[in-house]
């Protein structure tokens, strides 16, 4: 049987740092990961992609900001869905095309998905998540009394400016999550919960979308659950979680059981809206499947999966 693999792509397969998110652009980062994956398909793996969104949701709200004088700017949970179509096409695009060139036709698919998460979530009573463009005080101000929005200040010292700020609720569920198993029932190469998903809370019988911002490293774990994965992968920019991180005596840690990784974490090795998130994700996988899970770089990830590299995180 064909190991089912998860595999959360971290922003940097899309837009690099320092680029401005040209279509270009982000099609030549999306074509490197495609033939990443393709190769992975080739080895065997059955494979479910889910991805961030951040550059792309932060790009978009600055065009309805900028745009709103012609046309009404959208909220922050249809952007979201706006963002997995955009990536999800390229993805498609782009695999088709890296599968065609290996002489191999298999069907690519992306899902538009959203993501339950809990009314009462404490991030609710107090937003964490910074998201869009860098305001002025006075502009930061009027968008809170005209628009309700949470507005805080940019990291003093760091970034200048105020900042939205939208809630984090932990996911709980995926929507969709029938249809993305017969998708991959189907032999598609499958896309899903970009982003994180979209936010959505229930209403009585009815879903209501959100404007928030959930953890992709977490929904991946989610998803990674509710299809039966094998592994759950995070693909990121570095090869391994580090200890002793950005200091002299930093140590790339390897294989480990989920406890050594539990004491790691209790010990503040792993920083909290980068690098923890995804060992939290990993951890949580690991311990409600007692399968693996594996931190690594993208052009690690055959490597890794063969044991020979990456963090990687066992029962
Ligand atoms: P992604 O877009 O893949 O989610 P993030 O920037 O959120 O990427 O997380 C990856 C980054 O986490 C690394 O580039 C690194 O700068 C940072 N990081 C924080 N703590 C650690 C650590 N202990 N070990 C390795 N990387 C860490
Ligand atoms: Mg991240």
């Amino acid at each position: 049987m064909k190991e089912l693999v998860v595999i959360a792509l971290g922003g940097n397969a899309i837009k690099q740092a320092g680029e401005e998110g040209t279509a270009q652009q982000q099609f030549a980062n999306i074509d490197i990961a495609s033939k990443e994956i393709v190769k992975l398909s080739q080895a065997g793996y059955k494979l479910v992609v889910t991805h961030g969104n951040g550059p792309q949701a932060g790009n978009l709200l600055i065009q309805q900001e900028e745009g709103k004088k012609l046309v009404p700017a959208l909220p922050l949970n249809v952007v979201g869905g706006m963002t997995q179509g955009q990536i999800g096409y390229m993805f498609q695009n782009r695999l088709q095309n890296n599968f065609s060139l290996a002489g191999k036709s298999v069907p690519v698919v992306s899902l538009v998905t959203q993501v339950l998460v809990d009314k009462d979530d404490p991030d609710f009573q107090d937003p964490s998540k910074p998201v869009g463009p860098f305001y002025t005080e006075a502009e930061a101000t009027s968008l809170k009394n005209d628009k309700g929005y949470v507005v805080k200040e940019a990291k003093p010292g760091v970034e200048k400016g105020w900042r939205r700020v939208v809630p984090s609720p932990e996911p709980i569920d995926i929507v969709e999550k029938e249809a993305i198993k017969s998708l991959i029932g189907s032999g598609a190469v499958t896309i899903a919960c970009g982003g994180g998903g979209i936010p959505v809370k229930k209403d009585g019988k009815q879903i209501i979308g959100i404007e928030g911002v959930i953890d992709k490293d977490k929904t991946g774990n989610v998803l990674a659950q509710s299809v039966g994965a094998d592994v759950l992968m995070i693909l990121t920019d570095v090869e391994h979680a580090l200890i002793n991180y950005n200091k002299p005596n930093q140590e790339a840690v390897g294989a480990v059981s989920v406890e050594q990784m539990q004491k790691l974490y209790d010990e503040g090795h792993f920083l909290g809206g980068s690098m923890g998130p995804k060992v939290e994700a990993a951890m949580r996988f690991v311990r409600s499947t007692g399968k693996k899970s594996i931190i690594t770089s993208l052009d690690k990830a055959g490597d890794a999966l063969a044991g020979k590299t990456g963090t990687i995180i066992s029962a």
